[in-house]
C-alpha cells in the first residue's frame, strides 16, 4: 500500500512541475511581439525580422552587405 502512495505522490509531483513550467516555457519561445514580420532575404534566403531587415526597391535583405551583392 505505501509503494501504490509513493508513485501517486510522485505522479501527482510530476503533473504539478508540469504545470509550473509549461506556461513559462511557452512564453520563453515566443521572444518575438507577433506583430513583427519575418521577411526572407533575397541574397542568401535567411529569414530575418522585418525591423532588422535591409530593404531596397521593396526587396528585403538580412544585411547592407547583401543588399549590394544582390544589386552587383
Ligand atoms: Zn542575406
Amino acid at each position: 500500500m505505501r509503494f501504490i502512495l509513493l508513485i501517486v505522490a510522485i505522479v501527482l509531483g510530476i503533473l504539478i512541475l508540469k504545470q509550473l513550467y509549461g506556461p513559462r516555457k511557452k512564453t520563453g519561445d515566443n521572444k518575438l511581439p507577433p506583430s513583427t514580420a519575418i521577411i526572407r532575404c533575397e541574397q542568401c534566403g535567411v529569414h530575418v525580422p522585418k525591423d532588422e531587415a535591409v530593404e531596397s526597391a521593396g526587396k528585403y535583405f538580412c544585411s547592407d552587405e547583401h543588399r549590394k551583392l544582390h544589386q552587383s
